[in-house]
C-alpha cells in the first residue's frame, strides 16, 4: 500500500518474492511506484516477514533508498513501536501495534499503522488476527473510514466487535495473490455487510486510488492503465 502525501511517501509492505518464483517488488511493485511518479520513499514499513509482504522489500529499497524502513522483526525489538507517531503535510500517522517488548509472532506481531487527515483516518492492519484486533479495540483508538482488510479478509480476522470499533464506510481487500487461500473468506465478507461496509477486492479491481482529506472520503477508485496482468496472478507464496 503506497501513502502519499502532498510531498511524502511512504510504501506499507512489498508484495511477494518466492524462492524460484517471481520478485514482485522488482516486477510490480517497482515498476507501480515509477509509475505513479513516485521518486523516492520516506519510509518503508514493513508489517511483518511472511515472504507476500516482505519477499519485494529488498528490490524496493534498492530502487527507492528510503530513509526510513521500520518493520515489526527488527532486531532488538519492532522498530514500528504503538504511539509512535510523526507528521507529515498535515496529515498524522500513528502506529498503534505492536507495543514495546512484545515477542515477534509472525502475523500477531504486524505494524498496525494509523494515517488521519483530519477527522478522516485510514488503517493498514497488515495479517493481525482476532486477538490482536481485540488489542486494538481495547487500547487503541481504531476508528478508520477506509480499513485495509486484516489478512487479506481471511475467516480469522474482521470480527464483529473490531469491524464495529473502526466503524468502516469502506474496506478494501488485497487478495490478489492470496486467492489459492480462499481469501477473503465469505464469512468474513458477511461481517462486513453486517457493519455496512463496502469492500473493494484488488484480485477483481486491481489497483486501487482512495483519496482522504479534511473533507471526506471518496470512493476507490481503480487505475486501469495500472491493472497489469501480475497484479491478479496467483504466485507461489506462502500465506
Ligand atoms: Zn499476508
Amino acid at each position: 500500500v503506497l501513502v502519499r502525501t502532498s510531498g511524502h511517501a511512504l510504501l506499507y509492505d512489498a508484495g511477494p518474492a518466492p524462492p524460484n518464483g517471481l520478485d514482485m517488488g522488482e516486477a510490480a511493485v517497482v515498476p507501480a511506484l515509477t509509475a505513479l511518479g513516485v521518486a523516492s520513499l520516506d519510509r518503508l514499513v514493513i508489517s511483518h516477514r511472511d515472504n507476500d509482504h516482505a519477499g519485494g522489500a529488498r528490490a524496493v529499497a534498492r530502487r527507492f533508498d528510503p530513509a526510513v524502513i521500520e518493520r515489526s522483526d527488527a532486531a532488538g525489538g519492532p522498530s514500528c513501536l504503538a504511539g509512535e507517531s510523526w507528521n507529515w503535510d498535515g496529515v498524522r500517522f500513528e502506529y498503534l501495534h505492536p507495543p514495546r517488548d512484545f515477542p515477534y509472532l509472525g502475523n500477531e506481531s504486524s505494524c498496525v499503522l494509523k494515517v488521519s487527515a483530519g477527522a478522516h483516518a485510514a488503517l493498514l492492519p497488515g495479517d493481525i488476527p482476532e486477538l490482536i484486533e481485540a488489542r486494538l479495540v481495547r487500547d487503541a483508538d481504531a476508528r478508520a473510514e477506509v480499513l485495509v482488510a486484516p489478512h487479506h479478509g481471511s475467516k480469522g480476522s474482521s470480527s464483529a466487535p473490531f469491524l464495529a470499533a473502526t466503524a468502516p464506510g469502506i474496506a478494501l481487500i488485497s487478495a490478489g495473490y492470496m486467492s489459492r487461500f480462499g481469501h477473503p473468506h465469505p464469512e468474513a465478507l458477511a461481517r462486513y455487510r453486517a457493519q455496512g461496509t463496502r469492500t473493494w477486492n484488488t484480485a477483481t479491481t486491481g489497483l486501487l486510488r482512495v483519496r482522504i482529506s479534511d473533507h471526506g472520503v471518496e470512493a476507490p477508485e481503480a487505475f486501469r492503465a495500472l491493472r497489469a496482468r501480475y497484479w491478479r496472478e496467483r504466485a507461489p507464496v506462502t500465506d
